[in-house]
């Protein structure tokens, strides 16, 4: 037997965007697995929930859940192609207002 409760709570860290409801569904979908690995959630090792693309968008279709090592990798390869994208940007207005 699953004890919904505290897993369902997941990480302090969880940003609390995903209503309760999104997150019981997205557990039930995932059979209560990490969505990337496929590990069982359990006590110790707590969902992430995680948006899918963009933080804006809540839905369902947005929602899945994560173990912290998937979650935390994901968040570091995302972070990585933001800093890129953002020196882009900044490589990109030095060539262009370099000679005004
Ligand atoms: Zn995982």
């Amino acid at each position: 037997m699953v004890e919904l409760d505290p897993i369902l709570r997941g990480n302090k860290k969880d940003r609390k965007e995903f209503s309760c409801a999104i997150k019981i569904d997205t557990m039930i979908n995932q059979d209560f697995c990490c969505n990337i690995c496929h590990r069982g959630f359990t006590k110790k090792v707590r969902p992430h929930f995680d948006h899918i693309q963009g933080r804006e968008d809540n839905s369902m279709s947005n929602c899945q859940a994560l173990c912290p090592n998937c979650h935390n990798n994901k968040s570091v390869n995302e972070n990585r192609e933001e800093a890129k994208k953002q020196k882009e940007r900044s490589t990109n207005i030095d060539i262009n207002t370099k000679w005004i």
